[in-house]
């Protein structure tokens, strides 16, 4: 079982994102009871806040190349926030199509699990075919699917994230 171990599709984001924003933090495993799909090593999360401006900038810029380059991707789910008109917080996802996401693919969609994606972006590669039986879920919850071991697309969205940091 892979467990504790980021997906190679994770690998590689974080080793461009860490490229090209080296200031960003990011995670990606964590071991929480019970575990979740970053213990899984499918999902990532890039500490760039809706609150600071020139932060939201960055990770709107950031996931509008990660949604152009999908077919080369094939993410799972993408969630966020931004800001109503009214000055409230919209919390929303983007599924990438397929995987067991519901919601319009590569499209803002309501997210109402929970309010905790303002500090941050979350993507992950998760399959939910791919769900291991209780008790080894609560451990690790998810298998890696053939799109979460994907690679070679760093080339295609580096050239563009690049283009983001120098303000393009
Ligand atoms: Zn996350």
């Amino acid at each position: 079982m892979t467990r504790g171990i980021e997906c190679p599709a994770i690998a590689e984001l974080k080793k461009v994102l860490k490229t090209v924003f080296p200031e960003v933090e990011i995670g990606t495993i964590r071991f929480p009871t019970p575990a979740d799909r970053h213990t899984s090593g499918l999902a990532m999360d890039v500490m760039l806040s809706i609150e600071k401006p020139e932060q939201k900038a960055i990770a709107d810029g950031i996931i509008s190349v990660l949604i152009k380059h999908h077919s080369l991707m094939r993410w799972s789910d993408i969630v966020y926030s931004d800001w109503s008109d009214d000055g409230s917080i919209y919390y929303y996802h983007i599924p990438g199509g397929g995987h067991g996401y519901g919601g319009k693919p590569l499209e803002r969609n309501n997210y109402t699990k929970d309010k905790k994606h303002t500090d941050h972006f979350h993507i992950d590669w998760v399959d939910f075919d791919l769900k291991n039986p209780l008790p080894e879920y609560n451990l690790n919850p998810y298998q890696q699917s053939a799109d979460a071991k994907r690679t070679g697309f760093a080339s295609a969205i580096q050239a563009d994230l690049e283009a983001l940091n120098d303000g393009n």
